[in-house]
């Protein structure tokens, strides 16, 4: 019988024993800090394909990787999250769907992704297409997420980190996000319409904060999709960062091919390719998230 490593030990799944080798050089320490509390972050741009996906996935699976319990709540009918994650999410399957109705709990409806038995995700099916129209009538409408949400219901799973993919609108599912959450997580894709709708988002902000959830802030700005050859990537980055400051992440996501193609194989692009300086740049920027909050 082969020796147990010392990834083995500490109950590694092989994926995230090969990327942990991969990366020891540059992350030689393992494990990041818990936060302080839990915290709640929505992963929300009502821009399409900025990046809320594909940030929300690898900086889950980032933190998962260095000890943390992460749940990742797939509130996009698209369904991409819980794709890249793995995760079933054929029509019928228990989702969150059925979880804003409130015939499931968040327990009942999550599911263990296959690359990491710390990440978890309640997946998205089709079901949730409709949503945005039934939930005007319902009871609560805005705050269905946060009822499903609660401390008892999060203990079953006992997450660090709770992160929740939006759909690319404002409407309702993007609504029960940010009264759901405490923090508000923006990826801003380096190119030339990406500051375009951004007051608007930051409006739409303002407005849950007055009426629905005071505890709500834009905690983190994660710039995404930087291609250094462009003189633009520059100029978007320094534009973010005179305007929001120390919001914005230092790590900056580099546009790469492995990047995307990840999710076509199931899998977060640490779990894909380890090595690349996609997976490198999402392992630094959870590492920053993480930091931040255990220093909060
Ligand atoms: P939507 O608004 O449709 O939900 P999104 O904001 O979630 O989109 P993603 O799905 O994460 O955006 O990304 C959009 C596309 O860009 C995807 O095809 C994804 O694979 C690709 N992509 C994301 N980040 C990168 C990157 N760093 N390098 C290259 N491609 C990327
Ligand atoms: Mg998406």
């Amino acid at each position: 019988m082969s020796q147990p490593t010392a990834a083995s030990v500490a109950g590694w799944t092989p994926i995230e024993e090969e990327a942990a080798r991969a990366t020891r050089i540059k992350h030689p320490d393992r494990m990041f800090p818990r936060p302080l509390s839990r915290r709640v972050l929505t992963v929300a741009n009502q821009k399409g394909g900025v990046g809320k996906t594909t940030s929300t996935v690898n900086l889950a699976a980032a933190l998962a990787m260095h000890g943390l319990r992460v749940l990742v709540i797939d509130l996009d009918p698209q369904g991409n999250a819980s794709t890249a994650l793995g995760v079933d999410h054929r029509s019928g399957t228990p989702s969150v769907y059925e979880v804003l109705l409130g015939e499931l709990s968040l327990a009942e409806a999550a599911q263990l992704s296959d690359q990491s038995d710390r990440l978890f995700c309640v997946p998205a099916t089709i079901d949730l297409a409709g949503s945005e129209i039934e939930l005007v009538s319902m009871q609560g409408r805005e705050s269905r997420l946060k009822e499903a949400l609660s401390d008892e219901a999060l203990d079953q799973i006992d997450p660090d980190y709770v992160f929740i993919d939006c759909p690319p609108s404002l409407g309702l599912l993007t609504v029960n996000a940010m009264v759901a959450a405490q923090e508000v997580l923006i990826p801003i894709q380096c190119e030339y319409y990406a500051l375009e709708g951004l007051s608007q988002l930051l409006r739409n902000i303002e407005l849950v904060q007055t009426h629905l959830n005071r505890a709500l802030s834009v905690s983190t700005i994660l710039l995404t999709m930087y291609d250094g050859r462009t003189k633009l990537a520059d100029q978007v980055t320094n534009e973010v960062r005179t305007h929001f400051g120390e919001t914005v992440l230092r790590t900056v996501i580099p546009r790469s091919v492995k990047v995307s193609e990840a999710p076509g194989y199931g899998q977060t692009v640490l779990a894909y390719d380890p090595g690349s300086r996609g997976a490198m740049s999402y392992l630094d920027a959870a590492r920053e998230i993480a930091e931040r909050g255990a220093a909060q």
